[in-house]
């Protein structure tokens, strides 16, 4: 039987008029602060995505560049400002930052508050606490809103998760033991892999290689989410499973592209009307 496709494209413009209605009615214009350091094309090409996003649905978006030299002192000035503007309800770090510059440290000097990535571990640490205030990081929380959404049994259900990234592996395991499922947390050091995938009622991968698994060890009936994305010998793109290999195995699968990508971005939304709505108390 053909799986059920879970897409995230097509749920992600039902998310975004929902966004887009709410926010109609607010009397106020939720605001998205993008820092961005340096001219890295594939950063200008997401943020520049990131800001179509925000002006489809009436979030107002300022980005403020900073070039390629800017010290650590400078983007953390920045930050601070931002944390301070009453009219800033989120504030994105454009990642990966040039070299000489401290990630972790200027993560951490945004606000929890107007922490819309969910990088911050006060955000990480209220996910873990399942409240509902947590800023959840994107790509987990589009995950399970992908899940929710499609009516997929979580609860008691046998769940692992391929990689440990505090940005995806981490944060979905907590989402999905938070929702009642039993979760294994596989990274690169997990011996025997095979043996844990083959008993995944729902298998989460998120290694961020192409073919780390074999197809063909995906119980049958499993679902799929495949949080992996790569450009491929012929220019398309992939993501971590061979799609049609692991879809002959499925109950229902995640496409790449079109699956949790656009969730994520979809998250961002939802996250910066969150901050500004919590913020503003309206
Ligand atoms: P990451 O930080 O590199 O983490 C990868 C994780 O996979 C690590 O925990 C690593 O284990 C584990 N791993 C690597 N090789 C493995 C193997 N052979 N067997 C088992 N585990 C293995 O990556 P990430 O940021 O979590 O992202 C993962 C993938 O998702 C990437 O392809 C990324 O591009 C994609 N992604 C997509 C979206 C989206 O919106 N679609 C968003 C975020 C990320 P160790 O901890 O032991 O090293």
């Amino acid at each position: 039987m053909e799986p059920l496709i879970l897409d995230g494209k097509t749920l992600s413009k039902v998310i975004r008029k929902e966004v887009k209605q709410t926010i109609s009615e607010l009397p106020y214009e939720p605001t998205l602060a993008v820092v961005m350091v340096g001219e890295d094309p594939a950063s200008a090409v997401y943020v520049r995505g990131k800001e179509r996003d925000c002006k489809r649905v009436g979030i107002r978006s300022l980005k403020h560049t900073l070039p390629e030299t800017a010290t650590q002192k400078e983007v953390q000035s920045l930050l601070l400002d931002l944390n301070k503007n009453p009219e800033v309800d989120g504030i994105l770090l454009q990642l990966p930052l040039p070299k000489h510059l401290d990630e972790t440290a200027l993560v951490r000097t945004i606000s929890p508050e107007k922490d819309v990535d969910g990088f911050l571990p006060v955000n990480q640490g209220l996910v873990v606490l399942n409240e509902e205030s947590a800023l959840t990081p994107c790509t987990p929380a589009g995950i399970m809103e992908l899940l929710k959404r499609h009516n997929i049994t979580i609860a008691g259900r046998e769940a692992v998760v391929i990689g440990r990234s505090m940005t995806v592996g981490k944060p979905i395991a907590m989402l999905l033991l938070n929702a009642h499922a039993t979760c294994t947390v596989c990274h690169s050091k997990t011996a025997s892999l095979q043996s844990h995938v083959a008993r995944a009622d729902l298998l989460v991968v998120a290694a961020g290689r192409r073919g780390v698994i074999d197809e063909s060890w995906i119980k049958e009936g499993a679902v799929v989410v495949d949080v992996g994305i790569h450009r491929l010998e012929d220019g398309s793109l992939g993501g971590d499973l061979h799609f049609e290999a692991a879809a002959k195995r499925a109950a229902a699968i995640t496409p790449v592209p079109g699956g949790v990508g656009p969730m994520t971005r979809t998250c961002l939304l939802l996250n910066t009307l969150k901050a500004a709505r919590r913020r503003r108390t309206v």
